[in-house]
């Protein structure tokens, strides 16, 4: 009889896990602070949760015995206005997670690649892996710009897609519509992942007719403060469209998910002048994270500001940071050696950021 492992199928059998973030609970208990002390700010999430509606329109709803729409009819009207393209062109995902991975599925055999420039998002490379593709990595400059020419350099036979998203996660900066072209041109599937558009107003939307190998992704996730009830789209060529609606799951959207899609939809002036605070907050965090000694911020597009922390200081920067409830985003690999993310919340929580970076590296404030 064999083992049950060995019929698994070896990628999968040895897939590297995403490292997601951590509920609140597992944090506290981890710095040993009770959960009302706990300021979550490695996530990217929205510090204002929800708009009100929403939670008013989940309670008021009686069919949740009912199975969603599998061809989304409303949803893909309500993200038809909203997004400014046709209903055709538009899929809605369990997040724009599902996005992403359904494209792997579509597009990548075993063996496939799709070229990533980085440092960037994980999911890319973590959805390639499970579809048991290659994610190719292709370094941005120091500046954390992409390289064009790198890029179509590293293209092969077996290329199939350009994932990057604009602004980037960790580096928040923004792909320009001249480099976009030029990857569109190669052919190859494109997509943009505007997850933070809303915090940028930068987007390739209206190059859709334009080019049948892009697709834009966006997700409710960050402006609208939904990360836990998992919703994003995709916007794409409508026979992409039609194609990716015939083989996703039915149900992939589940009905508390669409009715606060609605919700949020029908409450935009609110969401967005949240985003404008988040925008402006953005700005005083940089600002002050700048007047630290030590500590080396880049400028960000979106509700993220990635910092260099001094050579060698990364990991006791964050656990120092941890154990005063600040939970924050580290990165320590080539690419990122002594780095620190700081998603941007409220105002008093980045007050809490920048007295505890000033404690923890002994600046005198
Ligand atoms: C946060 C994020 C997403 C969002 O994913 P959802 O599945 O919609 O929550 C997508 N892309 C990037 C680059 C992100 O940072």
């Amino acid at each position: 009889m064999p083992d049950i492992e060995d019929l698994l199928l070896p990628h999968i059998h040895e897939l590297k896990t995403y490292q997601g973030v951590s509920p609140s609970e597992t944090l506290a208990e981890q710095a040993g602070i009770s959960l009302d002390k706990v300021i979550r700010l490695n996530g990217n999430e929205n510090p204002y949760g929800p708009s009100p509606h929403v939670a008013e329109a989940l309670g008021n709803f009686r069919d949740y015995n009912h199975y969603p729409d599998p061809a989304q009819r409303n949803l893909r009207a309500a993200l038809s206005e909203y997004l400014g393209v046709p209903d055709e062109n538009i899929v809605a995902g369990n997040g724009s997670d599902e996005i992403i991975d359904l494209l792997m599925r579509m597009f990548l055999a075993p063996g496939d690649e799709i070229i990533i420039p980085v440092p960037t998002f994980g999911m890319y490379s973590f959805s390639a892996d499970v579809a048991g593709a290659r994610a190719i990595s292709v370094r941005r400059n120091d500046d954390f710009d992409i390289d064009i020419e790198a890029i179509t350099g590293a293209i092969t036979p077996r290329t199939k897609a350009i994932f990057f998203p604009s602004p980037n996660n960790p580096t928040g900066n923004l792909v320009s519509e001249a480099q976009s072209r030029a990857l569109l041109e190669t052919g190859l599937l494109v997509v943009a992942d505007e997850a933070y558009y809303e915090f940028c107003g930068q987007t390739l939307m209206r190059l859709l007719p334009e080019y049948r190998n892009l697709v834009v992704l966006r997700t409710f996730s960050k402006w609208a403060g939904l990360a836990g009830l998992r919703i994003g789209a995709g916007a794409m060529d409508p026979d992409l469209a039609a194609t990716m609606m015939g083989m996703k799951p039915p149900y992939n959207v589940n009905l508390a998910a669409e009715i606060a899609l609605l919700a949020s939809l029908a409450d935009t002036g609110k969401l967005l002048s949240r985003v404008e605070s988040i925008v402006a907050e953005r700005s005083r965090l940089y600002e002050l994270l700048d007047g630290i000694p030590g500590i080396e911020p880049w400028p960000s597009q979106a509700n993220f500001i990635l910092c260099k922390m001094p050579d060698g200081r990364g990991l006791d920067v964050y656990e120092g940071m941890c154990r005063r409830g600040v939970f924050l985003r580290y990165f320590d690999n080539d690419l990122l050696r002594d780095y620190i993310r700081v998603s941007v919340g409220k105002p008093e929580e980045t007050d809490a950021v920048i007295s505890g970076f000033r404690a923890v590296l002994g600046v005198d404030d």
